[in-house]
């Protein structure tokens, strides 16, 4: 396993921005991993960052990504990937393998464990609708596989976030399809991707859920927010569910945006936004 001390996040995070974990571990497997695993007091373990904003102040002790624990088969119509495996590897997988369903996965920026995790979801599709089952390092340390129905799904939750359970590994159940019309579909969602998100700058993406009845974007740009600034923060110009970081942008900035935005909205719209996106360290 590749272990580093004092390593730098920022580049790591999509947000480009944070402090310094003490010790990160870099599993190679998933062998690996449930070893680090075994070795942590606090199991903190995440994907590409891309949910993530890390803390000025770095992180103390040890955390582990799984950037590096890949790896996919497929057996008929099911493909099994590894919780590190990227969600646009996995619907490009699913292409090769002539099989329709993931095509939603292709551009969300993050690990099949960080969208089990989130149940990401995309134009209509969610990690809900494909997963099959997962393969989990359970809350007392044991390797338990639990089907859909038991993974506590709704909005982007999961029973993952309410109790320390860590994803190895899924299976997706997919549906025959034609490349063609596959590949079209990935391509159409990209395109649309491109025109509507501010993907030329570092983000988390959204940054709040989606409140019920409303857009987060659509609200935030009524209460004309779109270019408010903190530092190097900016809501995008783009999209307004975005804030981006527009050039040095520190976790400081973003969370005193993040909630400058909250607030304005709550004000003039009586609309409660709830964060979509993590913190990790102390901030
Ligand atoms: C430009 C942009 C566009 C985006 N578009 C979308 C979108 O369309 N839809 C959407 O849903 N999201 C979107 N996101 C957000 C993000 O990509 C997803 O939430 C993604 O699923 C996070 O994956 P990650 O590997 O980066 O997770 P991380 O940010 O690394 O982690 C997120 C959470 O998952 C947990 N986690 C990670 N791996 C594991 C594991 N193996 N086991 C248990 N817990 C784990 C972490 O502890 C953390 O709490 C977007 C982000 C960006 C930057």
């Amino acid at each position: 396993m590749r272990i580093e001390k004092n390593a730098p996040l920022d580049r790591r995070s999509s947000f480009r921005s944070g402090g310094k974990a003490d010790i990160l571990l870099l599993p190679q497997n998933v062998y690996e991993l449930t070893l680090a695993l075994r070795g942590m007091e606090d199991k903190r373990v995440y994907g590409l960052l891309s949910n993530t904003l890390v803390s000025d102040n770095g992180v103390r002790g040890k955390i582990a990504l799984t950037v590096n624990v890949r790896g996919m088969e497929r057996t008929g119509n099911v493909i099994t990937a590894c919780c590190g495996d990227t969600l646009s590897g996995l619907a490009n997988f699913a292409l090769e393998n002539s099989l329709a369903g993931a095509e939603f996965c292709y551009g969300i920026p993050g690990t099949v464990g960080g969208g089990v995790f989130m149940n990401a979801g995309a134009y209509g599709g969610e990690i809900k609708d494909i997963l099959k089952s997962a393969v989990l390092f359970s809350p007392s340390g044991e390797i338990v596989t639990l089907e859909n129905k038991d993974l506590g799904f709704a909005y982007r939750k999961s029973l993952l976030q309410r109790e320390r359970y860590i994803l190895l590994k899924a299976t997706f159940e997919l549906e025959p399809g034609k490349k063609t019309a596959i590949r079209a579909k990935m391509k159409d969602l990209m395109a649309r991707r491109r025109e509507k998100q501010p993907l030329e700058f570092p983000s988390c993406g959204s940054v709040f859920k989606r409140p019920e009845g409303h857009f987060a974007g659509a609200l935030i740009e009524q209460c004309g927010l779109k270019g408010a600034r903190v530092g190097g923060a900016e809501v995008s110009q783009k999209h307004a569910g975005f804030i981006i970081n527009a050039g040095g942008a520190t976790t400081a900035d973003m969370l005193a945006l993040t909630a400058l935005v909250k607030r304005t909205v709550k004000e003039k719209t009586g609309v409660e936004l709830e964060e979509e996106i993590r913190i990790l360290g102390e901030t």
